[in-house]
């Protein structure tokens, strides 16, 4: 064997859970209708999409990428530096960038081809980037792209990110880059506190609305709307692989920042274009949800109903304030088993380990969608139950609630 092969061979613990009939990932869905799919022939509710605003499935979102297939085929076959940037594109980068209200927008292929094409291409061998520690993977991998320094704060903590900061030379670019809200603890970050500090200490902040699109903010647009903080927030990254129903990701930033991109983001450069059908489907989603404010509202519904049940149940769900809440269980085996457990019982739910989360911090991520009805969720909450029941875990939290 090579030493390579042999290496890798040494790679079991996939295996590992396998053998115990416990493997969670690489699922294959049959058909997949919002909030219903197929698995192994049966019907499961879905509880782990980033669809938060179900639009997925929806017919208008669905004609637009039928159309623009008809129109324009099924792929670009090149980047959008050179021969892959069409009319639909444009259009939505210019819608982004009004919705946004920033003065431009640009489209990556991905979410995670944005972090790693912005944040590897804005800043130099001297400057910094600040980082909280539970940004996405995405950010990180960024980061090793780039030549700066990279140094990180308590999650969410302003005296951990204030210290860090008032170490750094006032010459250096100093860019903050946080998730809006966090994937997988599904807290706000604390945006107006993040920005008295930039302005104390001269740096800029990305916000990563990958999660918060859709979610929170003026018709859904996102953390800095949400706070009111547009104009002090200089990137917003985001993706159109949750609320947007679609696959691709963006930044919206002052021209001046993007025409820069536009020729230093190699992420964007050497990589092709979204196809139309992308393009399409998620301005059609782009459109839905500025149009129809009762989606978020729904999904708002959905989520304190969730997050109140889940609390009065007794389940552990740390500060989520978001549709995406995490059930901790604190240990992997049993976080694999309440897994299979649910999905066999009809409830799809994502397992988080390490290096996902801090090991020790082992859940399952709950999250919601706008389309989900109170008798689907009140369904899972009751599997949710029993699986406690039978697996054992966060019993002494169940003991303290029932008192
Ligand atoms: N940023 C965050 C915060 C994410 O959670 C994700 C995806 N989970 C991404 C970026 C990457 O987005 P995409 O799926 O479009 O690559």
């Amino acid at each position: 064997m090579s030493i390579l092969k042999d290496r890798l061979a040494k790679y079991t613990y996939a295996d590992e859970v396998k053998a115990a009939g416990l493997y969670p990932y690489f699922r294959e869905i049959g058909s997949n209708q919002d909030t219903e799919v197929i698995i192994n022939g049966k019907k499961v509710l879905m509880f782990g999409s980033n669809s938060y605003l179900g639009l997925t499935n929806h017919p208008k979102v669905k004609e637009a990428a039928q159309k623009a297939i008809e129109k324009y085929g099924t792929g670009c076959a090149g980047s959008r530096f050179l021969n892959g940037t069409l009319d639909l594109h444009i259009e939505l980068e210019n819608k982004l960038a009004k919705f946004f209200k920033k003065d431009a927008a640009l489209i990556f292929s991905t979410g995670f081809q944005t972090n790693l094409g912005v944040i590897s291409c804005m800043t130099g061998r001297n400057d910094y980037i600040i980082l909280d520690e539970f940004d996405h993977a995405s950010i990180i991998d960024g980061t090793r792209l780039s030549f700066s320094k990279v140094i990180k704060y308590r999650h969410n903590d302003m005296s951990s990110l204030e210290a860090q900061l008032s170490k750094l030379p006032p010459e250096a670019v100093k860019m903050i880059v946080v998730d809006g809200i966090f994937s997988m603890e599904g807290d706000i970050v604390k945006l107006p506190q993040i920005v008295e500090l930039a302005k104390k200490y001269s740096a800029e902040i990305i916000v990563d609305d990958a999660h918060a699109v859709g979610v929170i903010g003026e018709n859904g647009s996102g953390t800095a709307s949400h706070f009111g903080l547009t104009d002090d927030v200089d990137f917003i990254v985001g993706t159109f692989s949750k609320s947007l129903a679609s696959l691709g990701g963006f930044v919206a930033a002052d021209q001046v920042a993007i025409d820069y991109m536009k020729h230093h983001a190699r992420a964007l450069i050497f990589s092709a274009s979204i196809p139309p059908s992308s393009a399409a489907s998620a301005l059609a989603a782009l459109e839905l949800m500025q149009t129809h404010p009762e989606l978020m509202d729904k999904l708002w519904e959905n989520t304190n109903y969730t997050i109140s049940s889940l609390r009065t149940l007794g389940f552990e769900i740390g500060p989520t304030e978001s549709p995406i809440i995490p059930i901790y269980v604190r240990d992997n085996e049993k976080t694999f088993q309440l897994t299979q457990y649910l999905v066999e019982n009809g409830v799809f739910v994502n397992p988080v380990i390490s290096p996902a989360v801090k090991s020790g911090d082992s859940l399952i991520r709950f999250s919601l969608m706008a389309s989900h009805s109170h008798e689907q969720i009140d369904f899972a909450l009751d599997k949710l139950v029993q699986a406690r029941k039978k697996i054992g875990f966060g019993q002494e939290v169940e003991i303290l609630a029932e008192k």
